[in-house]
Protein backbone atom coordinates (compact mmCIF):
# COMPACT_ATOMS: atom_id res chain seq x y z
CA UNK A 1 0.00 0.00 0.00
CA UNK A 2 1.08 3.68 -1.09
CA UNK A 3 2.21 5.36 2.72
CA UNK A 4 1.96 8.89 1.81
CA UNK A 5 0.42 10.93 -0.35
CA UNK A 6 0.74 14.48 -1.59
CA UNK A 7 -3.03 16.11 -2.68
CA UNK A 8 -2.05 17.96 -4.92
CA UNK A 9 -5.79 20.42 -4.65
CA UNK A 10 -7.56 22.30 -2.30
CA UNK A 11 -11.13 22.61 -0.53
CA UNK A 12 -13.73 20.07 0.13
CA UNK A 13 -11.80 17.15 -2.95
CA UNK A 14 -9.08 18.40 -0.62
CA UNK A 15 -10.58 17.09 2.64
CA UNK A 16 -12.21 14.48 1.01
CA UNK A 17 -8.93 12.55 -0.66
CA UNK A 18 -7.27 13.49 2.82
CA UNK A 19 -10.22 11.36 4.82
CA UNK A 20 -10.03 8.40 2.13
CA UNK A 21 -5.96 8.40 2.80
CA UNK A 22 -6.60 8.07 6.57
CA UNK A 23 -9.28 5.35 6.26
CA UNK A 24 -6.74 3.55 4.76
CA UNK A 25 -4.03 4.27 7.07
CA UNK A 26 -2.02 6.67 4.42
CA UNK A 27 0.04 9.96 5.57
CA UNK A 28 -1.17 12.72 3.60
CA UNK A 29 0.64 15.95 2.49
CA UNK A 30 -1.21 18.83 1.82
CA UNK A 31 -0.33 21.29 -0.53
CA UNK A 32 -1.52 24.85 -0.91
CA UNK A 33 -1.24 28.48 -1.56
CA UNK A 34 -1.10 31.72 0.40
CA UNK A 35 -4.85 32.03 0.62
CA UNK A 36 -5.28 28.95 1.84
CA UNK A 37 -3.06 28.64 4.92
CA UNK A 38 -5.45 28.63 7.43
CA UNK A 39 -7.69 25.82 5.51
CA UNK A 40 -8.98 23.32 7.50
CA UNK A 41 -7.65 20.21 5.45
CA UNK A 42 -4.25 21.73 5.67
CA UNK A 43 -4.53 21.95 9.77
CA UNK A 44 -5.67 17.65 9.78
CA UNK A 45 -2.99 16.65 7.57
CA UNK A 46 0.18 14.97 8.63
CA UNK A 47 1.93 17.59 6.99
CA UNK A 48 1.68 20.39 4.58
CA UNK A 49 3.93 22.75 2.52
CA UNK A 50 2.69 26.20 1.30
CA UNK A 51 3.86 26.06 -2.90
CA UNK A 52 2.78 29.59 -4.01
CA UNK A 53 1.12 32.98 -3.66
CA UNK A 54 -2.68 32.81 -4.22
CA UNK A 55 -3.20 32.59 -7.84
CA UNK A 56 -3.62 29.41 -8.97
CA UNK A 57 -1.43 29.64 -11.76
CA UNK A 58 1.47 30.27 -9.25
CA UNK A 59 0.46 27.80 -7.24
CA UNK A 60 -2.09 25.00 -7.85
CA UNK A 61 -0.96 24.83 -11.57
CA UNK A 62 2.68 25.12 -10.80
CA UNK A 63 3.93 21.52 -11.26
CA UNK A 64 7.82 22.18 -10.32
CA UNK A 65 5.94 23.54 -7.08
CA UNK A 66 3.94 20.54 -6.88
CA UNK A 67 6.84 18.00 -7.53
CA UNK A 68 9.49 19.65 -5.52
CA UNK A 69 6.89 19.32 -2.59
CA UNK A 70 6.35 15.14 -2.84
CA UNK A 71 10.18 14.90 -3.05
CA UNK A 72 10.82 17.43 -0.01
CA UNK A 73 8.52 15.28 2.34
CA UNK A 74 9.39 11.78 0.75
CA UNK A 75 5.78 10.97 -0.60
CA UNK A 76 5.17 8.30 -2.80
CA UNK A 77 2.10 9.24 -4.99
CA UNK A 78 0.05 12.16 -5.83
CA UNK A 79 -3.55 12.51 -6.04
CA UNK A 80 -4.97 15.52 -8.29
CA UNK A 81 -8.06 15.64 -7.20
CA UNK A 82 -10.66 17.44 -10.00
CA UNK A 83 -9.75 20.61 -12.09
CA UNK A 84 -6.37 22.18 -11.72
CA UNK A 85 -3.86 19.50 -13.33
CA UNK A 86 -6.41 16.71 -12.71
CA UNK A 87 -6.35 16.33 -16.94
CA UNK A 88 -2.82 17.24 -17.82
CA UNK A 89 -0.91 14.67 -19.12
CA UNK A 90 2.05 16.46 -19.39
CA UNK A 91 1.89 16.80 -15.23
CA UNK A 92 0.87 13.28 -15.08
CA UNK A 93 4.13 12.57 -17.02
CA UNK A 94 6.60 14.78 -15.38
CA UNK A 95 5.19 12.79 -11.67
CA UNK A 96 6.09 9.22 -13.32
CA UNK A 97 9.23 10.37 -14.40
CA UNK A 98 10.18 12.24 -11.07
CA UNK A 99 9.85 8.63 -9.48
CA UNK A 100 6.03 9.07 -7.91
CA UNK A 101 2.83 7.18 -8.53
CA UNK A 102 -0.03 9.57 -10.18
CA UNK A 103 -3.08 8.60 -8.82
CA UNK A 104 -5.06 8.32 -11.94
CA UNK A 105 -4.60 6.39 -15.61
CA UNK A 106 -1.37 6.73 -17.66
CA UNK A 107 -0.65 9.94 -19.27
CA UNK A 108 -1.53 8.73 -22.61
CA UNK A 109 -4.45 7.56 -21.46
CA UNK A 110 -5.10 11.44 -20.51
CA UNK A 111 -4.18 12.66 -23.75
CA UNK A 112 -6.25 10.08 -25.56
CA UNK A 113 -9.25 11.87 -24.09
CA UNK A 114 -7.94 14.86 -23.71
CA UNK A 115 -8.38 15.72 -27.63
CA UNK A 116 -11.93 15.39 -28.14
CA UNK A 117 -11.13 14.08 -31.64
CA UNK A 118 -9.30 11.72 -30.88
CA UNK A 119 -11.34 10.61 -27.65
CA UNK A 120 -13.73 9.79 -29.89
CA UNK A 121 -12.36 8.15 -32.51
CA UNK A 122 -11.08 5.64 -29.82
CA UNK A 123 -14.50 5.35 -28.29
CA UNK A 124 -16.48 4.84 -31.39
CA UNK A 125 -13.85 1.70 -32.52
CA UNK A 126 -14.32 0.46 -28.53
CA UNK A 127 -18.01 0.25 -29.45
CA UNK A 128 -19.67 3.04 -27.69
CA UNK A 129 -22.47 5.25 -29.39
CA UNK A 130 -21.18 8.53 -30.54
CA UNK A 131 -22.84 11.46 -31.89
CA UNK A 132 -23.34 11.91 -35.27
CA UNK A 133 -20.80 14.52 -36.84
CA UNK A 134 -17.22 14.91 -39.18
CA UNK A 135 -15.46 11.97 -37.78
CA UNK A 136 -12.52 13.88 -37.50
CA UNK A 137 -11.07 17.36 -37.41
CA UNK A 138 -12.45 19.40 -40.64
CA UNK A 139 -10.01 20.49 -43.59
CA UNK A 140 -9.94 23.64 -45.66
CA UNK A 141 -11.71 22.18 -48.60
CA UNK A 142 -15.58 24.52 -48.05
CA UNK A 143 -17.31 22.33 -50.44
CA UNK A 144 -16.69 19.48 -48.70
CA UNK A 145 -17.23 20.90 -45.25
CA UNK A 146 -21.05 22.60 -46.28
CA UNK A 147 -21.73 18.75 -48.04
CA UNK A 148 -20.95 17.10 -44.59
CA UNK A 149 -23.04 19.60 -43.02
CA UNK A 150 -26.00 19.09 -44.98
CA UNK A 151 -25.37 15.09 -44.38
CA UNK A 152 -25.56 15.85 -40.33
CA UNK A 153 -28.69 18.19 -40.72
CA UNK A 154 -28.37 21.55 -39.01
CA UNK A 155 -28.41 22.55 -36.35
CA UNK A 156 -25.14 21.88 -35.81
CA UNK A 157 -22.55 21.91 -33.04
CA UNK A 158 -18.63 23.13 -34.24
CA UNK A 159 -16.29 21.83 -31.46
CA UNK A 160 -13.01 22.51 -30.78
CA UNK A 161 -11.00 19.45 -30.57
CA UNK A 162 -8.71 20.73 -27.35
CA UNK A 163 -11.90 22.68 -25.78
CA UNK A 164 -13.18 22.04 -22.46
CA UNK A 165 -14.86 23.71 -19.68
CA UNK A 166 -17.49 24.54 -21.87
CA UNK A 167 -15.33 26.62 -23.95
CA UNK A 168 -15.19 26.22 -27.83
CA UNK A 169 -18.54 25.53 -28.98
CA UNK A 170 -20.39 27.52 -31.20
CA UNK A 171 -24.00 26.01 -32.46
CA UNK A 172 -24.95 27.03 -36.14
CA UNK A 173 -28.65 26.98 -38.05
CA UNK A 174 -28.22 27.58 -41.02
CA UNK A 175 -25.90 27.08 -44.02
CA UNK A 176 -25.29 30.79 -44.68
CA UNK A 177 -23.88 30.74 -40.73
CA UNK A 178 -20.82 27.78 -41.59
CA UNK A 179 -18.15 28.38 -42.64
CA UNK A 180 -17.83 32.27 -40.63
CA UNK A 181 -18.67 30.45 -37.56
CA UNK A 182 -15.78 27.70 -37.84
CA UNK A 183 -13.51 30.39 -38.86
CA UNK A 184 -13.81 32.03 -35.85
CA UNK A 185 -14.69 28.99 -33.57
CA UNK A 186 -10.98 28.16 -34.87
CA UNK A 187 -9.61 31.16 -33.71
CA UNK A 188 -10.75 31.34 -30.48
CA UNK A 189 -9.59 27.87 -30.13
CA UNK A 190 -5.97 28.61 -31.10
CA UNK A 191 -6.21 31.15 -29.16
CA UNK A 192 -7.51 29.05 -26.03
CA UNK A 193 -6.03 25.88 -26.21
CA UNK A 194 -3.25 26.69 -28.71
CA UNK A 195 -5.03 23.70 -31.08
CA UNK A 196 -7.14 25.23 -34.17
CA UNK A 197 -8.42 21.46 -34.97
CA UNK A 198 -12.56 21.93 -34.87
CA UNK A 199 -15.19 19.45 -35.95
CA UNK A 200 -18.68 18.97 -36.25
CA UNK A 201 -21.63 17.25 -34.81
CA UNK A 202 -25.01 17.06 -34.60
CA UNK A 203 -26.57 19.67 -32.07
CA UNK A 204 -28.72 17.71 -29.69
CA UNK A 205 -31.83 20.43 -28.63
CA UNK A 206 -33.23 18.79 -25.92
CA UNK A 207 -30.75 16.37 -24.47
CA UNK A 208 -30.49 15.04 -20.58
CA UNK A 209 -26.70 14.70 -19.52
CA UNK A 210 -26.70 11.08 -18.00
CA UNK A 211 -23.04 9.86 -17.42
CA UNK A 212 -21.14 6.55 -15.72
CA UNK A 213 -18.89 5.99 -13.38
CA UNK A 214 -16.48 3.02 -14.04
CA UNK A 215 -13.21 1.52 -12.02
CA UNK A 216 -10.85 -0.03 -13.57
CA UNK A 217 -7.45 -1.61 -12.04
CA UNK A 218 -4.19 -2.36 -13.57
CA UNK A 219 -5.43 -6.33 -13.92
CA UNK A 220 -7.86 -5.30 -16.62
CA UNK A 221 -10.81 -5.90 -14.26
CA UNK A 222 -13.36 -3.18 -14.76
CA UNK A 223 -16.43 -2.79 -13.11
CA UNK A 224 -19.48 0.20 -13.74
CA UNK A 225 -21.66 1.65 -10.42
CA UNK A 226 -24.31 3.10 -13.07
CA UNK A 227 -25.31 6.50 -14.01
CA UNK A 228 -25.76 9.92 -12.76
CA UNK A 229 -27.86 12.24 -13.94
CA UNK A 230 -26.24 15.81 -14.20
CA UNK A 231 -29.03 17.60 -16.68
CA UNK A 232 -29.55 20.70 -13.86
CA UNK A 233 -26.77 22.86 -15.80
CA UNK A 234 -26.22 26.48 -15.95
CA UNK A 235 -23.57 27.46 -18.98
CA UNK A 236 -22.36 24.04 -19.07
CA UNK A 237 -21.92 23.72 -14.99
CA UNK A 238 -23.60 21.36 -13.03
CA UNK A 239 -26.02 21.97 -10.40
CA UNK A 240 -27.76 19.58 -9.11
CA UNK A 241 -26.50 15.83 -9.27
CA UNK A 242 -28.41 12.33 -8.76
CA UNK A 243 -28.58 8.97 -8.96
CA UNK A 244 -30.04 6.59 -10.45
CA UNK A 245 -31.12 9.06 -13.73
CA UNK A 246 -35.05 8.97 -13.62
CA UNK A 247 -36.60 6.60 -15.93
CA UNK A 248 -33.53 4.31 -17.16
CA UNK A 249 -34.50 1.11 -17.21
CA UNK A 250 -31.98 -1.39 -15.83
CA UNK A 251 -31.67 -3.38 -18.98
CA UNK A 252 -30.57 -0.21 -20.50
CA UNK A 253 -27.97 0.79 -17.88
CA UNK A 254 -26.55 -2.48 -17.72
CA UNK A 255 -26.11 -2.19 -21.39
CA UNK A 256 -24.14 0.95 -21.41
CA UNK A 257 -22.40 0.41 -18.72
CA UNK A 258 -20.86 -2.51 -19.51
CA UNK A 259 -20.08 -0.74 -22.77
CA UNK A 260 -18.18 1.61 -20.94
CA UNK A 261 -16.42 -1.05 -18.80
CA UNK A 262 -15.70 -2.89 -22.32
CA UNK A 263 -14.21 0.10 -23.66
CA UNK A 264 -11.90 0.78 -20.86
CA UNK A 265 -10.79 -2.99 -20.72
CA UNK A 266 -10.21 -2.13 -24.83
CA UNK A 267 -8.01 1.21 -24.41
CA UNK A 268 -6.58 -0.24 -21.04
CA UNK A 269 -7.73 2.01 -18.45
CA UNK A 270 -6.75 2.34 -14.71
CA UNK A 271 -8.12 4.30 -12.11
CA UNK A 272 -11.45 6.39 -11.55
CA UNK A 273 -13.17 7.65 -14.66
CA UNK A 274 -16.44 8.73 -16.36
CA UNK A 275 -18.19 8.57 -19.46
CA UNK A 276 -20.38 11.23 -20.57
CA UNK A 277 -23.27 11.08 -22.63
CA UNK A 278 -26.35 13.02 -23.72
CA UNK A 279 -29.38 11.21 -23.62
CA UNK A 280 -31.98 12.36 -26.48
CA UNK A 281 -35.25 9.86 -27.89
CA UNK A 282 -33.93 7.00 -25.86
CA UNK A 283 -30.38 7.01 -27.18
CA UNK A 284 -26.87 7.82 -25.73
CA UNK A 285 -24.42 10.08 -27.57
CA UNK A 286 -21.12 9.63 -26.31
CA UNK A 287 -19.59 13.11 -25.95
CA UNK A 288 -16.58 13.28 -23.29
CA UNK A 289 -14.40 10.98 -20.95
CA UNK A 290 -13.45 12.18 -17.65
CA UNK A 291 -10.05 10.82 -16.69
CA UNK A 292 -10.19 12.09 -12.90
CA UNK A 293 -12.90 11.80 -9.77
CA UNK A 294 -15.76 14.04 -10.50
CA UNK A 295 -17.18 16.05 -8.00
CA UNK A 296 -20.89 14.12 -8.36
CA UNK A 297 -18.99 11.06 -7.36
CA UNK A 298 -20.71 11.18 -3.88
CA UNK A 299 -24.07 10.47 -5.79
CA UNK A 300 -22.79 7.39 -7.06
CA UNK A 301 -21.35 6.39 -3.28
CA UNK A 302 -24.07 7.02 -1.54
CA UNK A 303 -26.18 4.72 -3.60
CA UNK A 304 -23.70 1.77 -4.48
CA UNK A 305 -21.76 2.70 -0.88
CA UNK A 306 -18.14 1.67 -3.19
CA UNK A 307 -15.87 4.78 -1.73
CA UNK A 308 -14.56 5.72 -4.95
CA UNK A 309 -11.60 7.83 -3.59
CA UNK A 310 -10.27 5.24 -1.49
CA UNK A 311 -11.04 2.39 -4.48
CA UNK A 312 -8.65 5.24 -6.39
CA UNK A 313 -6.02 4.70 -4.02
CA UNK A 314 -6.26 0.97 -3.95
CA UNK A 315 -5.95 0.90 -7.75
CA UNK A 316 -2.83 3.30 -8.05
CA UNK A 317 -1.30 1.03 -4.82
CA UNK A 318 -1.49 -1.85 -7.16
CA UNK A 319 -4.55 -3.95 -5.72
CA UNK A 320 -6.69 -5.89 -7.65
CA UNK A 321 -10.19 -4.37 -7.48
CA UNK A 322 -12.59 -5.99 -4.52
CA UNK A 323 -15.71 -5.96 -6.40
CA UNK A 324 -17.30 -8.11 -9.24
CA UNK A 325 -19.95 -6.36 -11.67
CA UNK A 326 -22.17 -8.59 -9.59
CA UNK A 327 -21.52 -6.74 -6.15
CA UNK A 328 -22.20 -3.98 -7.36
CA UNK A 329 -25.81 -2.78 -6.20
CA UNK A 330 -27.80 0.91 -6.52
CA UNK A 331 -29.76 1.19 -3.56
CA UNK A 332 -32.25 4.07 -3.08
CA UNK A 333 -31.66 7.24 -4.98
CA UNK A 334 -29.51 10.38 -3.76
CA UNK A 335 -29.35 13.81 -4.82
CA UNK A 336 -26.13 16.08 -4.45
CA UNK A 337 -26.35 20.13 -4.61
CA UNK A 338 -23.61 22.17 -5.07
CA UNK A 339 -23.47 24.65 -2.79
CA UNK A 340 -21.67 27.92 -4.23
CA UNK A 341 -20.09 31.21 -2.68
CA UNK A 342 -22.39 33.58 -5.14
CA UNK A 343 -25.52 35.67 -5.48
CA UNK A 344 -28.52 33.18 -5.72
CA UNK A 345 -29.89 35.53 -8.41
CA UNK A 346 -27.19 36.91 -10.48
CA UNK A 347 -24.56 34.69 -10.36
CA UNK A 348 -21.82 36.83 -9.15
CA UNK A 349 -19.02 35.47 -6.69
CA UNK A 350 -19.68 35.95 -3.00
CA UNK A 351 -16.09 35.52 -1.19
CA UNK A 352 -15.26 36.60 1.73
CA UNK A 353 -15.74 35.72 5.67
CA UNK A 354 -18.40 33.31 6.70
CA UNK A 355 -19.54 34.21 10.07
CA UNK A 356 -21.85 31.44 11.01
CA UNK A 357 -22.05 28.07 9.45
CA UNK A 358 -24.46 25.22 10.61
CA UNK A 359 -24.34 22.40 8.53
CA UNK A 360 -27.33 20.16 8.23
CA UNK A 361 -27.39 16.76 9.58
CA UNK A 362 -30.01 13.72 9.91
CA UNK A 363 -30.73 10.40 8.49
CA UNK A 364 -29.33 10.20 4.64
CA UNK A 365 -27.55 13.30 4.67
CA UNK A 366 -23.98 13.85 3.72
CA UNK A 367 -22.30 17.33 3.47
CA UNK A 368 -18.64 17.38 2.30
CA UNK A 369 -17.37 21.01 2.99
CA UNK A 370 -14.22 22.28 4.16
CA UNK A 371 -15.87 25.35 5.67
CA UNK A 372 -16.12 26.06 9.65
CA UNK A 373 -17.20 29.21 11.26
CA UNK A 374 -14.98 32.26 10.71
CA UNK A 375 -13.05 31.07 7.85
CA UNK A 376 -12.37 33.18 4.98
CA UNK A 377 -13.69 31.90 1.48
CA UNK A 378 -10.69 33.55 -0.97
CA UNK A 379 -12.34 35.20 -4.08
CA UNK A 380 -8.99 33.74 -6.50
CA UNK A 381 -10.90 29.92 -6.99
CA UNK A 382 -13.82 27.97 -7.94
CA UNK A 383 -16.86 29.33 -6.05
CA UNK A 384 -17.98 25.96 -4.77
CA UNK A 385 -18.09 25.57 -1.13
CA UNK A 386 -19.70 22.57 -0.37
CA UNK A 387 -21.88 19.34 -1.44
CA UNK A 388 -25.47 18.40 0.03
CA UNK A 389 -26.10 15.20 -1.00
CA UNK A 390 -29.44 13.66 0.40
CA UNK A 391 -29.96 9.68 0.12
CA UNK A 392 -33.32 7.64 0.73
CA UNK A 393 -34.79 4.90 -0.44
CA UNK A 394 -36.60 6.50 -2.84
CA UNK A 395 -36.65 9.56 -5.19
CA UNK A 396 -39.47 11.30 -3.14
CA UNK A 397 -37.49 10.53 0.06
CA UNK A 398 -34.03 11.84 -1.14
CA UNK A 399 -35.72 15.12 -1.67
CA UNK A 400 -37.28 15.08 1.36
CA UNK A 401 -34.64 15.05 2.82
CA UNK A 402 -32.98 17.25 0.73
CA UNK A 403 -35.37 20.07 1.55
CA UNK A 404 -35.10 19.94 5.17
CA UNK A 405 -31.04 19.97 4.94
CA UNK A 406 -31.47 22.71 2.66
CA UNK A 407 -33.79 24.56 5.04
CA UNK A 408 -31.53 23.72 7.88
CA UNK A 409 -27.98 25.08 6.41
CA UNK A 410 -27.01 28.08 8.00
CA UNK A 411 -23.73 29.75 6.03
CA UNK A 412 -23.98 33.76 7.06
CA UNK A 413 -20.96 36.23 5.93
CA UNK A 414 -21.59 36.06 2.20
CA UNK A 415 -24.19 34.93 -0.33
CA UNK A 416 -24.68 31.59 -1.27
CA UNK A 417 -26.65 29.56 -3.89
CA UNK A 418 -29.06 27.68 -1.58
CA UNK A 419 -32.07 29.73 -2.23
CA UNK A 420 -31.65 28.46 -5.78
CA UNK A 421 -31.84 25.16 -4.52
CA UNK A 422 -34.96 25.65 -2.52
CA UNK A 423 -36.43 26.93 -5.50
CA UNK A 424 -35.39 24.20 -7.45
CA UNK A 425 -36.51 21.54 -4.98
CA UNK A 426 -40.41 23.10 -4.93
CA UNK A 427 -40.35 22.99 -8.80
CA UNK A 428 -43.22 20.73 -10.13
CA UNK A 429 -40.96 19.42 -13.39
CA UNK A 430 -37.64 19.04 -11.55
CA UNK A 431 -39.83 17.05 -8.56
CA UNK A 432 -41.26 14.89 -11.53
CA UNK A 433 -37.61 14.65 -12.89
CA UNK A 434 -36.16 13.68 -16.02
CA UNK A 435 -35.95 17.68 -17.49
CA UNK A 436 -33.25 18.51 -19.84
CA UNK A 437 -29.97 20.45 -20.00
CA UNK A 438 -31.57 23.52 -21.21
CA UNK A 439 -34.24 23.32 -18.35
CA UNK A 440 -32.57 25.14 -15.81
CA UNK A 441 -31.25 28.25 -17.82
CA UNK A 442 -34.73 28.41 -19.18
CA UNK A 443 -36.61 28.52 -15.68
CA UNK A 444 -34.51 31.25 -14.73
CA UNK A 445 -35.22 33.26 -18.02
CA UNK A 446 -32.85 36.00 -19.27
P1 LIG B 1 -16.49 20.42 -22.21
O1 LIG B 1 -15.27 19.57 -22.34
O2 LIG B 1 -16.22 21.83 -22.56
O3 LIG B 1 -17.22 20.24 -20.92
P2 LIG B 1 -18.49 18.72 -23.54
O4 LIG B 1 -18.23 18.04 -24.82
O5 LIG B 1 -18.52 17.89 -22.31
O6 LIG B 1 -17.47 19.94 -23.40
O7 LIG B 1 -19.85 19.50 -23.64
C1 LIG B 1 -20.27 20.40 -22.62
C2 LIG B 1 -21.76 20.61 -22.71
O8 LIG B 1 -22.12 21.14 -23.99
C3 LIG B 1 -22.58 19.35 -22.58
O9 LIG B 1 -22.82 19.00 -21.24
C4 LIG B 1 -23.84 19.76 -23.29
O10 LIG B 1 -24.61 20.60 -22.43
C5 LIG B 1 -23.35 20.61 -24.44
N1 LIG B 1 -23.13 19.81 -25.67
C6 LIG B 1 -21.99 19.17 -26.03
N2 LIG B 1 -22.14 18.51 -27.21
C7 LIG B 1 -23.42 18.74 -27.61
C8 LIG B 1 -24.20 18.34 -28.76
N3 LIG B 1 -23.71 17.59 -29.74
N4 LIG B 1 -25.49 18.77 -28.80
C9 LIG B 1 -26.01 19.55 -27.83
N5 LIG B 1 -25.33 19.97 -26.75
C10 LIG B 1 -24.05 19.58 -26.62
Amino acid sequence: MIEKVVIANRGEIALRIQRACRSLGIRTVALHSEADRDAKYVRLADESVCIGPAPAAKSYLNIPAVISAAEVTDAVAIHPGYGFLSENADFAERVEQSGFIFIGPRPETIRLMGDKISAIRAMKKAGIPCVPGSDGPIDSDEKRTLQLSAQIGYPILIKASGGGGGKGMRVVHSEAALLGAISLTRAEAKAAFNNDAVYLEKYLENPRHIEFQVLADEHGNVIHLGERDCSLQRRHQKVVEESPAPGISDKTRQRIGERCAEACRKIRYRGAGTFEFLYENGEFYFIEMNTRVQVEHAVTEMVTGIDIVQQQLLIASGEKLAYKQKDVVQRGHAIECRINAEDPRTFMPSPGRITQYHPPGGPGIRVDSHIYNNCVVPPYYDSMIAKVIAHGDTREMAMARLRIALSEMVIDGIKTNIPLHQYLFGDTSVQAGGVNIHYLERRLGP
